[in-house]
């Protein structure tokens, strides 16, 4: 069962995040796949309550990104409610190690793919090149995208009562 924290309904629907990358490469490229959902929800959807909304718990920032991961093929990984999923305080974002070498295109798809984790979304199962996903099991070069679908757009809203 998801833990939802509860938030200010007033607060303007917004991913916000802690960069602990320290990296001057990936810093704007994780900025353009945050803006890449705010951009989503501006056009019509208007998220309510957020993992990733302005606030903090205990403290500690909702999402946290940071590099380092050195697992072999891994490219990114999303703890939700890390470490305790009664109250969900942060919410982390490792990247590969390898990040800083990869084309910037590569990583704003795996962090725009990692933040939609964050907001709760699962791998579209079934996603072709004739049907692009952000959140593909599998990142497929030839036809990965940058930005959320209006369909994964649409699902994060629905998980919070957007309407
Ligand atoms: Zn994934």
């Amino acid at each position: 069962m998801r833990t939802l924290p509860s938030f200010d309904k007033n607060l303007k629907p917004h991913v916000t995040y802690l960069d602990a990358t320290r990296d001057p490469q990936l810093s704007p490229v994780i900025e353009k796949a945050a803006e890449a959902w705010n951009t989503a929800w501006e056009s019509g959807y208007q998220l309510l309550q957020s993992y990733a909304e302005i606030g903090t718990t205990d403290g500690l920032p909702h999402i946290l990104i940071e590099t380092g991961w050195t697992e072999s093929g891994v490219l990114g990984e999303t703890r939700i409610c890390y470490p305790r999923r009664d109250s969900c305080p942060l919410t982390v974002i490792r990247l590969s190690a390898l990040a800083p070498s990869w084309p910037s295109s590569v990583l704003q798809s795996v962090v725009a793919h990692e933040l939609g984790h964050a907001l709760g979304l699962d791998h579209t199962p079934d996603a072709t090149c004739s049907r692009p996903s952000l959140m593909p099991a599998e990142l497929n070069l030839d036809c990965m995208r940058v930005t959320p679908t209006t369909d994964e757009a649409t699902a994060v809203a629905s998980l919070y009562q957007i309407g």
